[in-house]
């Protein structure tokens, strides 16, 4: 079933009855070339590329719950390369030009809106950093505009600019930021995967990994054991518990995030804004609601829901900026388990487990990344060399301390970054 405006057309003329499931319901077979532990984002882009590029097609993905039920269903949307540091620079923007053409890609609507993404500055100090970001970002080849306190009242007229703690000197504009629908990315990943022949497995929760002799064998799920000589850790908030299955501690800390959306308003906020003095960034989403997100509770949990000191710091912060959004009424707020790591940066790598592979560590940034992961992954597992703009995310920089990658600056300490 192909996705056009035709289609579309002559579905609506005839009542919407040729739409057809956006992917099978398989039974779990024996065994699998690979097994990919995790339907969120980076799992079911990573059998895509295991299946498009590298022509793996006996494949499963294993999810215990339901596909996009995870945090690929419950971040903000935001989509951006505006990274500083060597190992995240090149890599997010790798997958930016993914999400570029992802659906043409994947003849799916993800409605990946490139709307510019600002973050604000409020001293001299903070405009010296993002000068360098910028100057690092366009040497990348990505996009970056430095506008002057005028420039940002030309794109936010409505930010209170005059605050006295935090006035508004100017923001960095990166163009080619901006959002996309998170749910239809996962279903999207899930649909192109099918096609291709990937089992996708739901209510399948993986209990077990079987390693005989350093390699890995295969695992025990809730639906069964499965053989496989090729098995993927792509679980994000549950990394820890799962990688504990094949003896593994990670140097990863779960933790909530939260995030807000107002009743839907008209549109009035056409950029993703970024607060310069407090973890609070903002975009109106597709059906109006204006969507917030804040900062990490700063305890280790594996709840996904916030708690109240977070909301307020959140709700504080967006009144400072935009006190408009007063007169907005909070629907809804929800949490997702965030898999930390102490740098902030993620990891794609080998592990000592012959045929076991390793992805976590996306913390709040990991719906960007979906496309670059699963891309990068899926190069490792199928050819067993390092994609080259992932190729710094090794875990063993946690062991030696060697070329760590601390983008915020805050020091190994999981629950600042
Ligand atoms: C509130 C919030 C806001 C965010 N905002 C942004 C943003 O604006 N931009 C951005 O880039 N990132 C953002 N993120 C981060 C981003 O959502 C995550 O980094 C990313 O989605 C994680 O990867 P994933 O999609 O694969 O995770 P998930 O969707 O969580 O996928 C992991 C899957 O593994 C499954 N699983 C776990 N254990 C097992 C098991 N034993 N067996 C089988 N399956 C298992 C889970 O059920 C889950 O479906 C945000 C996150 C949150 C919570």
């Amino acid at each position: 079933m192909r996705f056009s405006g035709l289609r579309v057309l002559r579905e609506g003329l005839t009542g919407n009855k040729g739409w057809q499931p956006h992917w099978r319901d398989p039974e779990p077979k024996a065994e699998y070339d690979a097994v990919i532990i995790g339907g969120g984002g980076h799992g079911l882009s990573t059998a895509y590329y295991l299946a498009k590029t590298h022509g793996m097609t006996n494949i499963a993905v294993l999810e215990k719950g339901y596909i996009g039920g995870g945090n690929v269903g419950r971040n903000t949307t935001i989509v951006r390369a505006n990274y500083f540091l060597q190992g995240n620079s090149e890599f997010y923007s790798h997958s930016l030009k993914l999400w570029e053409g992802l659906e043409e890609d994947l003849n799916y609507n993800v409605m990946h809106s490139q709307r510019g993404l600002i973050n604000l500055f409020h001293s001299d100090g903070q405009r010296d950093a993002f000068v360098r970001r910028g100057n690092a970002m366009a040497v990348q080849g990505d996009d970056a505009v430095l506008l002057d306190r005028a420039g940002v009242a030309r794109h936010l007229p409505y930010l209170d600019f005059d605050n006295i703690r935090f006035p508004v000197y100017g923001g960095l504009l990166h163009p080619r930021g901006g959002t996309a629908r998170h749910d239809a990315v996962a279903w999207g990943y899930a649909r192109g995967a099918d096609r291709r022949g990937v089992d996708l497995l739901q209510n399948c929760e993986v209990t077990g990994i079987d390693i005989e002799n350093g390699a890995v064998r295969g695992v025990q799920t809730t639906r069964g054991a499965i053989r496989a000589r090729k098995v993927g850790i792509v679980v994000a908030g549950r990394s820890g518990q799962v990688a504990a299955m094949a003896g593994m501690r990670l140097p990863i800390e779960s933790h909530v995030l939260q995030a807000f959306v107002t009743e839907g308003l008209k549109p009035c906020i056409d950029h993703v804004v970024s607060f310069g003095m407090g973890h609070f960034y903002m975009s109106q989403s597709d059906k109006g609601g204006l969507v917030f997100g804040g900062d990490l509770d700063f305890y280790a949990s594996y709840a996904q829901r916030g708690n109240l000191p977070m909301a307020e710091h959140v709700m504080e912060a967006g009144m400072t900026l935009m006190p408009m959004i007063g007169k907005a009424k909070v629907l809804r707020s929800w949490g997702g388990i965030m898999d930390m790591t102490p740098d902030g940066s993620p990891i794609i790598d080998k592990t000592d487990t012959g045929g076991l592979f390793i992805d976590c560590g996306w913390c709040y940034g990991g719906f960007k990344a979906v496309p670059g992961s699963g891309f990068s992954l899926a190069h490792l597992m199928a050819t067993g060399q390092h994609h080259a703009p992932a190729a710094k995310f090794r875990l063993d920089r946690f062991r030696t301390g060697r070329g760590l990658m601390d983008e915020e600056g805050t020091g190994s300490q999981h629950n600042l970054h």
